[in-house]
This record gives C-alpha cells, structure tokens and sequence, in this order.
C-alpha cells in the first residue's frame, strides 16, 4: 500500500507508520512525494486503525509490484552523483573507457572526455569478461586510478560492483556504483547496494523484461537507496547482426511507469563504433535523461570493447549535438507555448470581430 503525509504532518506520523509496519513484519519504505511530504511504500497492507494520524493525506493500494519505483509514489526523480544531477531536463553524458587501463591512461581518458563535454566519468575496474582469459580489470588499483582522475578533472566517477563482499569497498572511492547488466538480477548484490548509501545505475540485463528491469530497481528502493539510474544498454534478439539491440522503446515506454531517471548506451547497445553518433541521438529523442559512452583516447588499442568505443572528437560532436536536439525537441515550455497559441488565436478573433 502507498501512504501520502502531508508535508507540515508531524514527524511522528511517518514514524509511527513505519513502526506500525515493523511491527506487521512489513517492509516500508519514505520518499518524498510530489507534493513535498512523505510517501510511505509498504509490502502488504497495514490495519485502518494504524492509519488514523495525524496528517494523513491519503491511503491507496499499490498497482504495481515496483510500488517504490513507479509513478504512483511520485512523477518525476533527479539523482545527485557528486555535483552532477542526472533528471532535470538537460541530458547528462557519462563517459570513458570500458576498462580502466593504468592510473596514466584514466587520467588521460578522463581529460579528454570532460574537454569534449563529459560531465561523469566511467572506467571498470572490475570486469565482468564473458571469457575468463579476457583482461579482468585492475581491481583496487583500478579504483585508485578512477579518483586519481576524479582529482584531476573533478568528475565525479561511476563504476562497477560484481560481489556483494566488493560493495564496501567500491563505495569507499566511487560516487556511482554500476550494476552490470549481468548481474541485474543478482538480488544479494542488488540489497547489499541498496544499502550502500552511493547512487546506483542499474543496467538492464540482455535478456530481462522492463518489468523485471523495474523490479530489480525496487529491491535497491527497498533496501534502502532511493538514487537508482536506469540504463537501457540493449537486448538480445532473433538478430544477430549487432552484439545487442538498442531497446528504445523501454525510455519512453519506462517513463510511463517510473519516475526514475534512465540513461541509454548506446555502445553495449550496438557493439559497433560507427553506429554509437546517430544512436545517442536516438536514445536523447526517445527522451533519454542521458547517455552513457564508452571513449578512449585510440580507441583501438583499448584492452576491451575498443570495437564500440568512440574517439573524444567523435564524443565532442555526440555532446554537441545531442544537447542541440534536446533543446529543439524538449526546450519549448509545452504548457506555456499553448498559451501563447490561445492568447493568439483569442487576439486574432476579436480583430477578426
Ligand atoms: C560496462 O558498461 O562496462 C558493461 C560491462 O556493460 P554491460 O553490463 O551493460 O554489459
Ligand atoms: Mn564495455
């Protein structure tokens, strides 16, 4: 069931739910609604008398098995990673090489992704490699080598965590921890992030439903971590043509479920260099709120995924112009235009009278 509390209620009516339901053996979960108060999710119903409180707006059953994620709680979330909003409006780049190669390569990677726009930084440092010979990933010195570059540039940095016995560890440097499409429906891993107290970006795993991606994003709500990014980074399909197919319908299609922000890769999403320009495009006017890109300075000596990985000047063109369609297609006050349209056409009858 799904509680609103209005914003000037006592402190103690959100409190007191929130026992109540513990008390039920009932998980709950407070974020702030629309309307600037509470809204108390909760996994199964709590008695009326429970509910008779102060301040109280309004009791409703959940609809949706992702209560915590879907716009019944609220219509709308901006997620903070350091001093970076991803969910305003503008659309946030995120972008670097697929692995983090030396502490010199991601210091040089992360320059040259903030010049040509970038505003977060990715490396892995811990590699999810589908051949168990492939290069892993440096580890820790990976994680050392991601805030070193942090300390360069002063991009705040995502990257991923494959075990939840890593969670700790990768919170302790990251702004950003990264669920891998791999591991989407890892729940340990999924719970111990939730409880990690760092922003999430939950890939969607190649072969999950958008109902199963949003779930896997309420066992993060659940535990606890309410900053979850989704990322659209392709499916699997008949085709083999492409490595993935990029799921455009899942952002708009997901925006009418979740307020949660979600970002598109278009690089994972295609598997080839050449098609990453026009996907970009793609994902911001399917409304996307960002893009995440793989780009390394020489693309080619990449240890992995070079085949899908963008040169900077070919980043710079992506942020240019991707921030150039999100103006024309989105910058227009919607509400505001079909006033003016109304003021007009008034204006133009009463000459017309
Ligand atoms: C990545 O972004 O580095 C990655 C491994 O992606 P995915 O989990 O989507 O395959
Ligand atoms: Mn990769």
């Amino acid at each position: 069931m799904i509680i609103a509390v209005a914003q000037d209620a006592p402190a103690s009516t959100s409190a007191a739910i929130l026992q109540a339901a513990m008390a039920h053996g009932l998980t709950a979960r407070c974020l702030t609604g629309d309307h600037g108060g509470d809204v108390i999710g909760i996994g199964g119903s709590l008695p009326a008398e429970d509910l008779a409180l102060p301040g109280v707006l309004d009791v409703k059953p959940a609809h949706k098995s992702y209560m915590l994620a879907s716009l019944e709680c609220r219509s709308a979330s901006t997620v903070m990673v350091g001093d970076v909003q991803i969910g305003n409006g503008a659309p946030v780049v995120i972008a670097g090489p697929c692995s983090v190669e030396s502490r010199e390569a991601q210091i040089e990677a992360a320059v040259a992704v903030q010049r040509a726009g970038a505003t977060i930084l990715r490396g892995g440092a811990f590699k999810p490699r589908t051949s168990p010979y492939s290069f892993q990933g440096l580890g820790e010195a990976g994680l050392e080598a991601l805030a070193a570059a942090r300390d360069v540039t002063g991009m705040p940095f995502v990257t991923e965590v494959m075990e939840p016995e890593m969670v700790d560890l990768v919170a302790d440097y990251a702004d950003m921890l990264q669920i891998g499409s791999r591991n989407m429906a890892n729940f340990p891993l999924l719970k111990r992030v939730g409880k990690a107290g760092k922003p999430v970006m939950l890939k969607r795993g190649f072969s999950a439903t958008i109902e199963e991606f949003l779930m896997s994003a309420e066992y993060i709500m659940a535990h606890g971590n309410s900053q979850v990014v989704l990322c659209e980074r392709g499916i699997r399909t008949f085709d083999t043509t492409f490595r993935f197919n990029l799921d455009l319908n899942a952002v708009p299609g997901i925006k009418e479920l979740s307020h949660l922000p979600i970002v598109v890769d278009p690089s994972h999403g295609t598997g080839r260099r050449s098609l990453v320009k026009r996907m970009s495009m793609a994902g911001i006017a399917a409304g996307a709120d960002g893009l995440f890109l793989e780009a390394h300075p020489d693309p080619d000596k990449a240890l992995s995924d070079g085949y899908q990985t963008i040169t900077p000047a070919e980043l710079r063109q992506i942020v240019q112009a991707t921030a150039a369609l999100s103006e024309t297609l989105f910058g227009i006050d919607d509400d505001a235009a079909i006033e003016d349209i109304a003021l007009e056409t008034a204006a133009l009858v009463a000459v017309s009278a």
